[in-house]
């Protein structure tokens, strides 16, 4: 994983640390797999750079978890246009 971790590095330098801590009742989630994790750049759960890279900013009310990942986004905005 040392590869991995100098890459997680190189990919850090472009943003400030700020931007990529998730603040309160936000976290990162991947898209791809559905891990979730507070820090862009954490290795939490297994957090790698594919992640990193298809990873969005999400509240924490609108997730919906399954065996530990996101398995849903509900966007709160779309149930507000299904309530009608
Ligand atoms: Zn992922």
């Amino acid at each position: 994983m040392k590869f991995l971790d100098t890459k997680l590095r190189y990919l850090k330098m472009f943003k400030e640390p700020e931007d990529t801590i998730a603040p309160d009742g936000r976290v990162w989630v991947c898209l791809a797999c559905g891990k979730y994790t507070k820090d862009k750049f954490g290795s939490d759960m297994g957090w790698d750079v594919s992640c990193v890279l298809n990873s969005v900013l999400c509240n924490v009310d609108e997730l919906v978890y399954e065996n530990g990942r996101v398995s849903k986004i509900e966007s709160t905005t779309d149930v507000k246009e299904k309530g009608g």
